[in-house]
């Protein structure tokens, strides 16, 4: 990969606020008393406490605010719905347009690193506890950061060779730089959190914890059950995503790019394929645009790079010898429609799957898989949340999921008398 290449596909295609926008973007806000931006947020963020820092120039305690209550609140702000989130409840929605809450919650964490400032501590003295969380995607983060902040001693151990889960390993750099991820990361390092890397869990392993919680996400590939999947050249998005991110320097991504699927996955492979030199990328979605639950200004942006979208259209057969040469596509709603397209690649951004839980915890499963975790309890000593549980949501509730099951584990530690 060229410079070039590497240096498209890594950079962010957002700008953020400067100091005199963010100003007059806070200004903007009513500091309504009953902050339904607020309510709006699954993480319990506090749009309307760090906005009022803001506007009053107390950056720091802005994001000490975002901090305390989300600890990835530097992703979140680049990848949270805030459509249909905290924007979508702002008051002002009523009178012009929403407050842009997560431009002015990326705004406070870049000063953090700006001024070097530290917000988080955690006890010194540490309880008799020893805790396991098993993958550190965001809502083992989560989880992990508020056992910490709560004097536990926690080790988070991950399979990859790097912390972030799918903000690490899946969204592409464009929408959420590593930068942002690491910075994260390092808010949860900071509360004393230790991290074993390489490490795949299995539940022999877990066995002299005293209290272990589950977040492996879905990495399980969802291919559809059509002719041609084992050609080389066919990819689920995970593993394409992957790929480009871990051999940044070999990867190709094939000339002539197909992605299946119509949500933000979907976006992030055919974008991803386009910022590494792919001449011609398209996205074929079975239904149209305004069905599809991706997020409608990252459609604007693939279009804006000239990757082409077609909807109405599902894959009927993979052609090719060794390697993925066309691929056929039948109408999804109008039976008749029949197209075939040249590929020497096909990506399905189609879902994910779930990995055989019952290797990593004796825990309970439903049918498809995910862990069963009501209030994020899944037995004895075991606790989940995240994609895992859930079947596939958003970083946001993973945070949620993952600070709700942290505090079950508090209560179930401090009634076994750990102090
Ligand atoms: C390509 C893509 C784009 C997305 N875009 C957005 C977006 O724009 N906005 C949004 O809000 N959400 C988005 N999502 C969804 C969001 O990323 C997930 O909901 C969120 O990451 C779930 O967090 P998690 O901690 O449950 O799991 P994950 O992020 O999947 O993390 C799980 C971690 O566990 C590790 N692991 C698994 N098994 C083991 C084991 N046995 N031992 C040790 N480690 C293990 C994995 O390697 C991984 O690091 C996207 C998802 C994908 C796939
Ligand atoms: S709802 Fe909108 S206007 Fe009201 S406090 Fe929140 S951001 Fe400000």
């Amino acid at each position: 990969m060229s410079k070039v290449v590497k240096a498209k596909y890594t950079a962010e295609a957002v700008a953020g606020f400067t100091h005199r926008t963010a100003m007059e973007e806070a200004a903007r806000c009513l500091l309504c008393h009953d902050a339904p931006c607020s309510q709006g947020c699954p993480a319990g963020t506090d749009p309307a406490k760090f906005i009022r820092s803001i506007r009053f120039r107390n950056v720091k305690g802005a994001a000490e605010t975002i901090r305390e209550n989300n600890i990835l609140g530097g992703s979140c702000a680049r990848v949270c719905p805030y459509d249909k989130l905290c924007e979508e409840a702002c008051s002002r929605c009523g009178i012009d347009k929403p407050i842009e809450i997560g431009k002015l919650q990326r705004y406070a964490v870049e000063q953090e690193k700006v001024f070097k400032m530290k917000t988080l501590e955690a006890p010194a003295k540490k309880k008799a506890a020893d805790i396991a969380c098993v993958g550190a995607g965001p809502a083992s983060l989560a989880c992990a950061a508020e056992l910490a902040k709560a004097g536990y001693k926690v080790t988070v151990f991950e399979k990859e060779a790097k912390a972030g889960g799918v903000l690490t390993y899946g969204i592409t750099p464009s929408r959420l730089p590593q930068a942002v991820v690491d910075q994260d990361i390092a808010q949860v390092k900071g509360l004393g959190v230790k991290f074993e890397f390489n490490k795949e869990v299995k539940a022999a392993d877990l066995a002299d914890c005293d209290a272990v919680f589950v977040g492996t996400g879905l990495w399980g590939a969802n291919l559809p059950k059509i002719e041609g999947t084992d050609l080389d050249g066919v990819y689920s998005a995970v593993d394409f995503l992957k790929n480009a991110r871990i051999k940044k320097d070999d990867f190709d991504p094939g000339r002539k790019v197909l992605v299946v699927g119509g949500g933000d996955v979907a976006v992030d492979c055919a974008v991803t394929a386009k910022l590494l030199g792919a001449d011609d990328v398209k996205i074929v979605y079975r239904r149209t645009l305004e069905e599809a639950p991706g997020n409608m200004t990252e459609f604007h942006y693939a279009l804006s790079l000239g990757i082409g979208i077609t909807t109405g259209m599902a894959p009927a057969a993979i052609k090719g010898s060794k390697k993925v040469s066309a691929v056929e596509f039948s109408g999804f709603r109008d039976k008749e429609a029949k197209l075939e397209l040249s590929a020497d690649t096909i990506v399905f951004a189609t879902g994910q799957t779930a990995e055989d839980m019952t290797e990593v915890a004796p825990v309970k499963v439903t049918e498809k898989g995910y862990i069963k975790a009501p209030k994020g309890k899944a037995g004895a000593k075991y606790f989940a949340a995240g994609d895992i549980v859930n079947g596939g949501k958003t970083v946001v509730e993973a945070v949620a999921a993952g600070k709700e099951a942290a505090a079950s584990m508090i209560a179930y530690l401090e009634k076994k008398g750990v102090k």
